[in-house]
């Protein structure tokens, strides 16, 4: 027998919930974000089950970070627009752009200057990014202006040009940071007539006035809910990624048994310890704690004692039925209906979603559905 540890992609789920984005989009595109091999479910299958909703349901544009990203989307047969939202590392990648027919963002003046030095037969799609508050890459708000003219007046190697901007504080219930940065962006936009992308997941989810010309969420698709408190909409979200294992060992112990490295976990009455295959070296979060919720036949109970590499263990005293092959779900949607979302799980690591997901190692194989 295989060793029983997969990561079962619902595809379904991600139409779903792209379908979700665009609703909420309202008049905006809706691009999707498949960086970070589309959060860890794989971006290629996640574009091709994308690509295959009918003509104006689907994504007018993916998102990734880089050139390698996109080559692999195109290896995959992926034909739609594709945007690099970290533009390009060198300037010798202006080629590859151009033949791989990508759009790019420019963030740097040194990437401003490759591109008008460039000779494309056909103009190259272009976002100008501007630093609006986060306070990592864009042009500042205040030279912005001078670039978009340059790049405006360079019609041989520039098409469709538009601004776009990332948000520090989307997630938060109320932020004064996150309006800041919305003003700042409308003004622009005003001041240039160019449209706009801002609205990651959490702005595409609560922040309607943000959303411009684009949308540009990532991690809702894959039914992670990034708000700082859950709305009735980001309910509405379906897991995409069920990280399913099975017990593979139990342990009886006695009261002050310890379990694991360090002895971390004692039993603090007589117990029943699961062993399960699912490690750090499968992308499991070590930093998980004592506690932290996994389901065991569709039943909530935690994990004791500290992640090993290739396995963790589980208290299954108060589940007498769980035994050797018993389905355990460290995420996602048990066979037997019940849903342990990734959110409640990052928290218990002391992480985010986005980290549990993107860690998930090749070692685990994709199962899609
Ligand atoms: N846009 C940019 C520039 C990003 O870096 C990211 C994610 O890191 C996204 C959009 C999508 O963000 P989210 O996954 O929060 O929707």
């Amino acid at each position: 027998m295989a060793r029983p540890l997969v990561a079962d992609i619902d595809l379904d789920a991600l139409r779903h919930n792209y379908a979700l984005a665009r609703e909420l989009a309202g008049e905006s595109q809706a691009l999707a974000v498949i960086k970070a091999d589309a959060y860890g479910h794989g971006a290629v299958a996640c574009a091709r089950a994308l690509e295959s909703l009918p003509q104006g349901k689907r994504p007018p544009a993916f998102a990734v970070a880089c050139l390698e990203e996109a080559e692999t989307l195109r290896r995959g047969g992926i034909e739609s627009p594709v945007v690099l939202l970290e533009g390009i590392f060198e300037a010798d990648e202006l080629s590859r752009v151009e033949a791989l027919g990508l759009w790019v963002a420019v963030h740097s003046e040194w990437q401003v200057q490759a591109l008008l030095a460039y000779r494309p037969a056909e103009p190259i799609p272009v976002w100008l990014k501007v630093d609006s508050g986060m306070h990592r890459l864009g042009f500042s708000p205040e030279h912005a202006p001078a670039v978009w003219e340059r790049l405006a007046a360079a019609t041989e190697q520039v098409a469709g040009l538009q601004l776009m901007s990332h948000f520090a504080t989307a997630d938060a219930v109320n932020s004064s940071y996150f309006s800041r940065q919305l003003a700042c962006m409308q003004a622009l936009s005003r001041r240039l007539g160019a449209a706009l992308c801002l609205s990651n997941s959490p702005a595409t989810l609560a922040w309607p006035d943000s959303h411009g010309a684009w949308v540009r969420p990532g991690v809702m698709l894959y039914g992670s809910d990034p708000l700082e408190q859950p709305s009735e909409v980001s309910r509405r979200l379906r897991p995409v990624m069920t990280l399913r294992s099975e017990i593979i060992a139990v342990r009886d112990l006695a009261v002050g048994e310890p379990v694991g490295y360090a002895g971390r976990w004692r039993a603090p009455r007589p117990s029943r310890i699961a062993v399960v295959a699912c490690g750090y070296g499968d992308g499991y979060d070590r930093h998980a704690v004592d506690g932290t919720p996994v389901l065991v036949a569709g039943q909530r109970t935690g994990l004791a004692g500290k992640v090993s590499m290739d396995m963790l263990t589980v208290d299954i005293t108060d589940i007498p039925e769980a035994d050797i092959g018993t389905e355990v779900v460290l995420w996602g949607r048990s066979r037997h209906g019940a849903v342990l979302s990734v959110d409640e799980v990052a928290r218990y690591c002391d992480t985010i979603s986005y980290t549990l997901l993107t860690g998930i190692l090749p070692r685990v194989p994709r199962c899609y559905s």
